[in-house]
């Protein structure tokens, strides 16, 4: 255990915390989550599988037309949406543009790794990255205030979700505009139930989200970011052509060591310019802290809980990713960037 390590009481299970929003421990220190969790653990298997030949059929279908790309990425070069795209690669040989939202935030050994990926890969590569003047006010509000839906507290710091709200609608932009059929991202099988792996996207809910992400910021932030969302008249002009988002990590075999191995055989290279969550995000540090200070609990534990509870990681994995302290001199950058 690392010597800078804050625990309050845990979950004898998972890793979630006493100060998780709606928990209880049974007599023997399990969490309700843990408790909730079972069966559908149990049933994991079977639906996995099952996922995975809905997958190579919604592929085979899309290969049979012809067009430029099969699938756009959200495309980080993290671990997580590398190993993503190797194996969409090498499993279907789908052709893929790989776009990279470059938050002004994206670590020099990210961009080695993006670099070094998408040449191995044969993916062309698109980064996409919003003036300062954007992305600034952005992230300078959701590093002080919650300013979205309580529920999303659970899953994410304020930052994030500000940063994946846009990613998530660019790629959906993009997608529309190439006619490119598939979404795909990197989420964890700790981030997305297997459930939500292959999903067609749904126009009128991507609609009342993209609108409650904008009613929740303050209005000349809103119109600063509505470029990025998609414009009304998208919704009727493609009713049809809504893609399917995919996250296959969500259905494959999922084992850290056995990725980044994988990994390191087409160039990729774990950072050690980022905090232990986050292989690509300069800002994930700061963003941590921010909601560990508001909220009392680290905006990954649900994430880590799920992969302990899964076998994915060890209950000590998970420990000692969640309650160690952020790294001082990260979080003081990110946090002089943005003041
Ligand atoms: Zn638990």
């Amino acid at each position: 255990m690392p010597e800078n390590t804050i625990q309050p009481k845990l979950c004898q299970k998972c890793v979630l915390p006493e100060t998780f929003p709606g928990i209880k421990f049974d007599a023997a220190g399990v969490c309700s989550y843990c408790q909730k969790d079972e069966k559908t653990i149990e049933k994991a298997p079977v639906r996995k599988a099952q996922y995975r030949q809905r997958l190579d059929q919604l592929v085979k279908e899309t290969q049979a037309e012809a067009r430029t790309y099969d699938a756009i990425m959200a495309y980080s070069g993290g671990k997580d949406s590398s190993y993503t795209l190797k194996l969409l690669r090498d499993r279907y040989d789908l052709r893929i543009a790989a776009l990279t939202f470059d938050n002004h935030f994206v670590s020099p050994a990210a961009y080695d790794n993006i670099k070094k990926v998408c040449d191995a890969l044969h993916v062309d590569h698109i980064i996409f990255k919003p003036p300062w003047s954007v992305i600034k006010p952005l992230f300078a509000l959701t590093a002080q205030t919650d300013p979205f839906a309580a529920p999303t507290l659970l899953r994410a710091s304020s930052i994030c979700t500000a940063c994946i709200g846009l990613v998530k609608s660019l790629v959906l932009k993009t997608a529309l505009e190439m006619s490119i059929p598939l979404v795909a991202f990197g989420w964890s099988p700790g981030q997305a139930p297997i459930q939500s792996g292959i999903m067609k996207t749904n126009p009128r809910l991507i609609r009342m989200n993209q609108s409650a992400l904008k009613k929740a910021l303050p209005v000349e932030i809103a119109a600063s970011i509505t470029p990025y969302l998609l414009p009304d008249q998208y919704y009727e002009k493609y009713d049809h052509k809504f893609p399917h988002n995919i996250h296959p990590l969500a259905f494959f075999d999922y084992d850290e060591t056995a990725i980044k191995e994988e990994l390191g055989t087409i160039g990729w290279q774990a950072p050690s310019d980022t905090d232990t969550n986050s292989s690509n995000c300069l800002l994930n540090a700061y963003a941590n802290q921010c909601h560990i200070k508001r909220c009392s609990f680290h905006p990954y534990v649900w994430e880590i809980a799920n992969l302990v509870r899964q076998g994915v990681m060890t209950r000590n994995e998970g420990i000692e990713k969640i309650y160690t302290e952020q790294n001082a001199e990260m979080v003081r950058y990110a946090q002089t960037r943005l003041t």
